[in-house]
């Protein structure tokens, strides 16, 4: 059987969700297809942005989105060599990418946009005027066909679709392999300053991060060239600058997932 829509959506992260609000706003009646059975999940951001950012967006994020807020950071330079950077009026702070990616599918929800969870989006073609979206039905494992005027990508990264569509610029983007993990019980936390390592052995050719929740806790990860998992566990376990930092620490949750590094994909 065809379904049928006017306007379809690959992804229900900020991207996806931020285009059906801003048509639903505008009277359209988007349809967001989502691979998982909910928005935001598995979280793999750090949701480390700028106020500005929040303050500027529009629908108003509510407060209880923000875990905590950064008036510096803490850059460790190899040598031991650490740089306490102040962000004056450039404050930054830390949201809870789950919390906000349920949050803006909810308000674009209840702008008049649908979303159809558990929806994989396979492979897309034009055909007679209309284009063809192969859709996975991951409940019953089925595919349908789901006929659009128009279809906006939202995947995120790796961009599997956008390349399997005929972007050729999509297979020159370079990315890093990240991996974050929740830690509790970390030493020596700063809750109002942001940390960043540089470091070529566990994260070469990105960086370390801890980003502090809140008493004890941080989100801790890294991006690197391969084995992100593996190196996030000897940057925490046995660099000489930290490793005494997570000797009692305890990690709830482990997550990972890609960077891209550019370069931008241009119109074509
Ligand atoms: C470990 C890590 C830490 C990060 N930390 C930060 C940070 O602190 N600050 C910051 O600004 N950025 C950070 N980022 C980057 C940030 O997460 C991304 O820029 C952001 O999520 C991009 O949003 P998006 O909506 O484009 O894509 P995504 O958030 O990736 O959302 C894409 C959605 O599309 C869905 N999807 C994908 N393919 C299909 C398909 N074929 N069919 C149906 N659904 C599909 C996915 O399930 C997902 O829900 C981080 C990234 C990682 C990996």
């Amino acid at each position: 059987m065809d379904h049928g829509t006017d306007i379809a959506i690959v992804g229900a992260g900020p991207s996806g969700s931020y285009a059906a609000w801003k048509l639903a706003v505008n009277g359209l009646q988007p349809l967001v297809l989502e691979e998982h059975p909910a928005p935001g999940y598995p979280e793999h951001c750090t949701g480390h942005i700028p106020v500005s950012l929040l303050e500027d967006l529009y629908p108003k994020p509510p407060p209880w989105l923000i875990q905590n807020r950064f008036r510096g950071m803490i850059l460790h330079l190899p040598d031991k060599i650490e740089l306490r950077i102040p962000f004056g009026n450039l404050n930054t702070c830390l949201i809870d990418r789950a919390l906000f990616d349920e949050w803006l599918a909810g308000e674009a929800i209840r702008m008049g946009a649908a979303y159809s969870f558990s929806s994989r989006v396979e492979d897309a073609s034009f055909k007679g005027g209309f284009i063809k979206v192969k859709v996975r039905d991951k409940k019953s494992n089925k595919d349908y066909i789901l006929r659009t005027k128009m279809l906006i990508d939202g995947e995120g990264s790796p961009p599997r679709l956008l390349k399997k569509i005929g972007f050729t610029d999509a297979s020159a983007i370079r990315f890093v392999d990240a991996v974050q993990g929740w830690f509790a019980d970390v030493k020596d936390i700063e809750r109002d300053f942001i940390e960043v390592y540089l470091t070529s052995t566990y994260a070469y050719p990105f960086y370390a991060w801890i980003a502090p929740i809140g008493g004890d806790s941080a989100k801790v990860g890294l991006a690197a060239a391969g084995e992100p998992f593996r190196k996030l566990m000897k940057f925490t376990g046995e660099d000489s600058r930290i490793s005494y930092r997570f000797r009692d620490a305890y990690r709830s949750r482990l997550t990972g997932h890609r960077i891209p590094l550019g370069p931008p994909i241009f119109k074509s």
